[in-house]
Protein backbone atom coordinates (compact mmCIF):
# COMPACT_ATOMS: atom_id res chain seq x y z
CA UNK A 1 0.00 0.00 0.00
CA UNK A 2 1.67 3.58 -1.18
CA UNK A 3 1.68 6.56 0.64
CA UNK A 4 -1.01 8.74 -0.67
CA UNK A 5 1.02 11.72 -0.24
CA UNK A 6 4.73 10.69 -1.48
CA UNK A 7 3.63 7.38 -2.48
CA UNK A 8 6.68 5.55 -0.98
CA UNK A 9 5.51 1.62 -0.77
CA UNK A 10 6.43 1.37 2.55
CA UNK A 11 4.81 2.29 6.29
CA UNK A 12 4.35 0.82 9.54
CA UNK A 13 1.32 -0.16 11.49
CA UNK A 14 0.36 1.80 14.71
CA UNK A 15 -2.93 0.65 15.16
CA UNK A 16 -5.26 -2.14 14.25
CA UNK A 17 -8.82 -2.49 15.04
CA UNK A 18 -12.06 -4.22 14.23
CA UNK A 19 -14.64 -1.59 12.24
CA UNK A 20 -17.98 -2.13 10.49
CA UNK A 21 -19.58 -4.34 12.84
CA UNK A 22 -16.05 -6.78 12.42
CA UNK A 23 -16.74 -6.86 8.45
CA UNK A 24 -13.34 -4.64 7.93
CA UNK A 25 -10.01 -4.16 9.93
CA UNK A 26 -9.01 -0.52 10.08
CA UNK A 27 -5.36 0.32 10.11
CA UNK A 28 -3.80 3.49 11.11
CA UNK A 29 -0.21 3.95 9.09
CA UNK A 30 2.62 5.65 9.40
CA UNK A 31 4.97 6.34 5.96
CA UNK A 32 8.64 5.15 6.37
CA UNK A 33 9.63 8.33 4.50
CA UNK A 34 7.43 11.33 5.21
CA UNK A 35 6.20 10.39 8.69
CA UNK A 36 2.42 10.91 7.82
CA UNK A 37 -0.27 9.16 8.43
CA UNK A 38 -3.30 7.45 6.95
CA UNK A 39 -6.00 4.83 6.71
CA UNK A 40 -6.84 1.61 5.31
CA UNK A 41 -9.88 -0.76 5.73
CA UNK A 42 -8.85 -4.53 4.72
CA UNK A 43 -12.25 -6.29 3.99
CA UNK A 44 -13.08 -9.80 2.53
CA UNK A 45 -13.48 -9.26 -1.57
CA UNK A 46 -17.30 -9.55 -2.33
CA UNK A 47 -17.65 -9.79 -6.49
CA UNK A 48 -21.40 -10.78 -7.98
CA UNK A 49 -21.85 -14.08 -9.03
CA UNK A 50 -23.18 -14.94 -12.29
CA UNK A 51 -25.70 -18.44 -12.62
CA UNK A 52 -25.71 -20.31 -15.54
CA UNK A 53 -28.93 -21.39 -15.88
CA UNK A 54 -30.36 -24.86 -17.53
CA UNK A 55 -31.44 -22.76 -20.74
CA UNK A 56 -27.82 -21.51 -21.08
CA UNK A 57 -29.59 -17.74 -20.20
CA UNK A 58 -27.08 -16.00 -17.35
CA UNK A 59 -28.71 -13.81 -14.32
CA UNK A 60 -26.74 -12.99 -11.25
CA UNK A 61 -27.48 -14.87 -7.92
CA UNK A 62 -30.53 -14.19 -6.58
CA UNK A 63 -30.24 -14.74 -2.67
CA UNK A 64 -34.13 -14.78 -2.44
CA UNK A 65 -34.85 -17.09 -5.02
CA UNK A 66 -32.74 -19.72 -3.26
CA UNK A 67 -34.19 -19.07 0.18
CA UNK A 68 -37.86 -19.34 -1.20
CA UNK A 69 -36.72 -23.00 -3.38
CA UNK A 70 -35.43 -23.91 0.07
CA UNK A 71 -38.21 -23.00 2.24
CA UNK A 72 -41.18 -24.72 -0.12
CA UNK A 73 -39.33 -28.24 -0.03
CA UNK A 74 -39.00 -27.64 4.03
CA UNK A 75 -42.43 -26.94 4.57
CA UNK A 76 -44.11 -28.94 7.28
CA UNK A 77 -40.74 -30.28 8.06
CA UNK A 78 -40.53 -28.08 11.42
CA UNK A 79 -36.96 -26.90 10.43
CA UNK A 80 -36.89 -23.39 11.81
CA UNK A 81 -36.96 -20.42 9.32
CA UNK A 82 -33.25 -19.17 10.33
CA UNK A 83 -31.69 -22.26 10.35
CA UNK A 84 -32.53 -22.32 6.30
CA UNK A 85 -31.94 -18.74 6.30
CA UNK A 86 -28.01 -19.70 7.53
CA UNK A 87 -27.85 -22.68 4.80
CA UNK A 88 -28.63 -19.79 2.24
CA UNK A 89 -26.20 -17.69 3.65
CA UNK A 90 -23.28 -20.55 4.00
CA UNK A 91 -24.21 -21.41 0.34
CA UNK A 92 -23.53 -17.66 -0.60
CA UNK A 93 -20.78 -17.35 1.09
CA UNK A 94 -19.51 -20.57 -0.56
CA UNK A 95 -19.88 -19.20 -3.65
CA UNK A 96 -18.30 -16.12 -3.08
CA UNK A 97 -15.43 -17.33 -2.04
CA UNK A 98 -14.60 -19.43 -5.59
CA UNK A 99 -12.01 -18.31 -7.43
CA UNK A 100 -14.53 -18.69 -10.49
CA UNK A 101 -16.68 -15.84 -11.04
CA UNK A 102 -20.15 -18.48 -12.82
CA UNK A 103 -22.01 -20.98 -11.39
CA UNK A 104 -24.42 -23.69 -13.03
CA UNK A 105 -27.70 -23.89 -11.50
CA UNK A 106 -27.34 -27.27 -10.92
CA UNK A 107 -24.45 -27.04 -8.97
CA UNK A 108 -26.02 -24.40 -6.31
CA UNK A 109 -28.80 -27.64 -6.53
CA UNK A 110 -25.90 -30.06 -5.70
CA UNK A 111 -24.85 -27.59 -2.74
CA UNK A 112 -28.29 -27.36 -1.63
CA UNK A 113 -28.86 -30.99 -1.19
CA UNK A 114 -25.99 -31.75 0.49
CA UNK A 115 -26.76 -29.52 3.20
CA UNK A 116 -30.55 -30.83 3.39
CA UNK A 117 -29.29 -34.32 3.34
CA UNK A 118 -27.78 -33.58 7.01
CA UNK A 119 -31.44 -31.99 7.73
CA UNK A 120 -33.81 -33.74 6.73
CA UNK A 121 -34.95 -36.49 4.37
CA UNK A 122 -38.41 -35.49 3.13
CA UNK A 123 -37.11 -31.63 2.21
CA UNK A 124 -34.20 -33.48 0.29
CA UNK A 125 -36.25 -35.48 -1.72
CA UNK A 126 -38.72 -33.07 -2.43
CA UNK A 127 -36.29 -30.68 -2.83
CA UNK A 128 -34.33 -33.40 -5.37
CA UNK A 129 -37.44 -33.89 -7.32
CA UNK A 130 -37.48 -30.27 -8.46
CA UNK A 131 -33.84 -29.70 -9.12
CA UNK A 132 -33.08 -33.01 -11.10
CA UNK A 133 -36.65 -32.90 -12.79
CA UNK A 134 -37.56 -36.60 -11.49
CA UNK A 135 -40.05 -38.22 -14.33
CA UNK A 136 -41.45 -41.04 -12.26
CA UNK A 137 -41.58 -43.11 -9.15
CA UNK A 138 -38.25 -44.32 -10.27
CA UNK A 139 -36.09 -41.55 -9.72
CA UNK A 140 -37.82 -41.14 -5.87
CA UNK A 141 -36.35 -45.00 -5.57
CA UNK A 142 -33.04 -44.08 -6.84
CA UNK A 143 -32.63 -41.42 -4.76
CA UNK A 144 -33.62 -43.11 -1.52
CA UNK A 145 -31.50 -45.46 -2.28
CA UNK A 146 -28.38 -42.86 -2.38
CA UNK A 147 -29.76 -41.38 0.72
CA UNK A 148 -29.51 -44.73 2.50
CA UNK A 149 -26.34 -45.92 1.39
CA UNK A 150 -24.03 -43.15 1.10
CA UNK A 151 -20.92 -44.74 0.93
CA UNK A 152 -21.32 -44.58 -3.11
CA UNK A 153 -20.75 -41.08 -3.31
CA UNK A 154 -16.81 -40.35 -2.28
CA UNK A 155 -17.23 -37.64 0.57
CA UNK A 156 -13.77 -36.07 -0.61
CA UNK A 157 -14.92 -35.09 -4.11
CA UNK A 158 -18.20 -32.92 -2.89
CA UNK A 159 -18.03 -29.83 -4.43
CA UNK A 160 -18.75 -28.39 -1.25
CA UNK A 161 -15.93 -29.21 0.15
CA UNK A 162 -14.04 -27.86 -2.86
CA UNK A 163 -15.41 -24.59 -2.02
CA UNK A 164 -14.36 -24.38 1.57
CA UNK A 165 -10.75 -25.23 0.19
CA UNK A 166 -10.99 -22.15 -2.07
CA UNK A 167 -12.62 -19.90 0.51
CA UNK A 168 -9.82 -20.19 2.87
CA UNK A 169 -7.67 -18.71 0.70
CA UNK A 170 -6.76 -15.33 1.21
CA UNK A 171 -8.93 -12.81 -0.70
CA UNK A 172 -9.23 -9.18 0.63
CA UNK A 173 -9.29 -5.73 -0.81
CA UNK A 174 -8.00 -3.28 0.88
CA UNK A 175 -8.98 0.64 0.27
CA UNK A 176 -6.92 3.73 1.25
CA UNK A 177 -9.44 6.32 2.86
CA UNK A 178 -8.03 9.35 4.35
CA UNK A 179 -9.83 12.06 2.21
CA UNK A 180 -7.17 14.29 2.28
CA UNK A 181 -4.98 11.97 0.39
CA UNK A 182 -3.00 12.98 -2.54
CA UNK A 183 -5.53 13.16 -5.50
CA UNK A 184 -4.71 10.17 -7.50
CA UNK A 185 -6.22 8.82 -10.77
CA UNK A 186 -7.71 6.01 -8.90
CA UNK A 187 -10.08 8.38 -6.65
CA UNK A 188 -12.54 7.57 -8.50
CA UNK A 189 -12.70 4.05 -8.02
CA UNK A 190 -14.39 2.12 -4.82
CA UNK A 191 -11.61 0.00 -4.27
CA UNK A 192 -7.81 -0.66 -5.39
CA UNK A 193 -7.28 -4.18 -5.68
CA UNK A 194 -4.39 -5.17 -3.10
CA UNK A 195 -2.09 -7.68 -4.75
ZN1 LIG B 1 4.84 9.28 2.46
Amino acid sequence: MRCPFCQFPDNRVLESRSAESGHSVRRRRECLRCSRRFTTYERIEFVPVVVLKKSGERESFDRSKLLQGIVTACEKTGIPHAQLENMVDEIEAELQQRSIREVSSSEIGDFVLDHLKHLNEVAYIRFASVHRQFKGIRDFIETLDHLQHPADEPESSSPTEQAEETAATETTTETATETTASPSQESNLPSMSHT
